[in-house]
């Protein structure tokens, strides 16, 4: 099978995996959503919270050294075969100008597509269309990993009241329309950052598209299909360029050419080292391993934060006075702020463990899933607990705060209660 048919099955499925994923939940959780209108991220299931926000950095850390161990492992693999940018352009320049309408050659990307007869500069109008109708879907279906699929079909029952959906998902078409039809490969190697990092990233072992220069200089039948072929318009025979996007176009080309003389390819996917000089690649470079090292810790660490996942989200703030002493009671106020983050209602209350102090006011609060709301608490205690003459007295109070119908759906906090000096 070739290179190219083995990459139109992949992107079927990268393409059918992107549609699907927002649509998949867990516990009414999706497997991966950004709300911005929820102040949520959704992950494998799991809901954060904006004040949860704290795996996020173990993710993102997980992410950008995974991308820097792909990269030193198999090369520029995610511009070829994963990249929405070379997905679109290839179903854009290769099926719809190409296969469907038959304006150009898709053996050869350097010849520019005749536009002059009238019947081409329809195809062209037509292809246009078609790529739109596209860009529009792939916008649509980017916007549901910030607005899930449920809220958006809702939302567009009354578009007129959720303008800025409708105006990111144009905006987002309008760049894909650009991109695709105007700035083309250009992007890839002017626009996009990955490109630039290759070079640092690669060594021996790194797996990518090689010219075998040993045999080339004999072998070569310099039919130029490798360069026709080519959608950044490079000549691979030169070496690594940072254009190329490890599409291997070029490899295929030349294994059929070389495969009418009975020969191998003189392109081949592999590394500097098992290409030309025939020892086998390892991925277990110093390197490597220190980033295999550092994409664990960042999951362990992600998932010890995501396991003391709060099951009710409470913040207490002290207000601003800071005691009330009357006939021997000293109180203190505070703003206890309550997020519903389950399911369903719950009715939330406050005890405190200590039996010196009691909770002189505190209404219990019926919240409803995602709901959220401040009371006050007054805590106060007639014990005579000062140590101090000079002064105010700061002791550390354990407070729980539970939902009456389920005693699993609890939270400790340590709250500072402020008692007057002894005089
Ligand atoms: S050199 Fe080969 S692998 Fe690189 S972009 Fe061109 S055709 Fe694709
Ligand atoms: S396709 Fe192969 S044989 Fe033809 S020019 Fe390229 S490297 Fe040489």
């Amino acid at each position: 099978m070739s290179y190219a048919t083995k990459r139109y099955w992949f992107y079927a499925f990268v393409t059918l995996f992107t549609f699907i994923v927002p649509f998949i939940t867990v516990n009414d959780n999706h497997l991966l959503l950004l709300s911005f209108e929820k102040l949520q991220f959704h992950f494998m299931g799991l809901a954060y919270d904006v004040n949860e926000f704290y795996i996020m950095p173990f993710l993102l850390m997980f992410l950008f050294i995974g991308i820097f161990a792909l990269t030193s492992i198999l090369g520029r693999a995610w511009c070829g075969w994963g990249c929405p940018q070379t997905i679109f352009r290839t179903i854009y320049r290769d099926l719809i100008q190409g296969t469907l309408l038959d304006l150009r050659n898709s053996t050869n990307k350097q010849k520019r597509m005749n536009t002059s007869p009238l019947e081409n500069k329809i195809k062209i109008a037509v292809g246009f269309l078609l790529w739109t109708l596209i860009a529009i879907t792939a916008s649509t279906n980017f916007i549901w990993y910030f607005v899930p699929p449920e809220d958006f079909f809702t939302y567009m029952q009354h578009p007129e009241d959720h303008l800025f959906i409708i105006i990111f998902i144009a905006t987002t078409a309008a760049f894909l329309i650009y991109d695709i039809v105007w700035m083309q490969e250009s992007f890839c190697t002017y626009l996009c950052p990955y490109s630039r990092i290759q070079t640092v990233l690669y060594d021996d072992n790194t797996k990518h598209v090689v010219y075998n220069t040993n045999r080339g200089a004999q072998e070569c039948t310099a039919c130029e299909a490798c360069v026709k072929i080519c959608p950044t318009h490079i000549d691979i025979r030169q070496g690594l360029q940072l254009e190329c996007i490890n599409c291997l176009g070029c490899a295929d080309a030349c294994n059929t050419v070389m495969g009418k003389l009975g020969k191998k390819s003189l392109i081949e996917w592999g590394s500097q080292k098992s290409v030309l000089h025939e020892l086998k690649s390892s991925i277990y470079s110093k390197r490597n391993i220190m980033y295999f090292v550092a994409m664990i810790g960042s999951i362990i660490f992600a998932a010890v934060f995501a396991a003391g996942q709060e099951p009710v989200l409470v913040n207490i703030n002290k207000t601003n006075e800071q005691y009330k002493a009357h006939d021997g009671i000293v109180s203190n106020n505070y703003i206890v702020n309550i997020h519903n983050t389950q399911k369903q209602t719950y009715t939330y209350d406050v005890k405190v463990e200590d039996k010196n102090f009691h909770i002189d006011s505190f209404k219990e609060l019926s919240l409803k899933a995602d709901g959220m709301r401040k009371r006050v608490l007054v805590i106060s205690t007639h014990q005579n607990l000062s140590q101090s003459n000079r002064r105010d007295t700061v002791l550390k109070l354990k407070l729980t705060i539970f939902a009456k119908e389920n005693p699993k759906i609890s939270v400790d906090k340590e709250i500072s209660f402020i008692y007057p000096r002894a005089q």
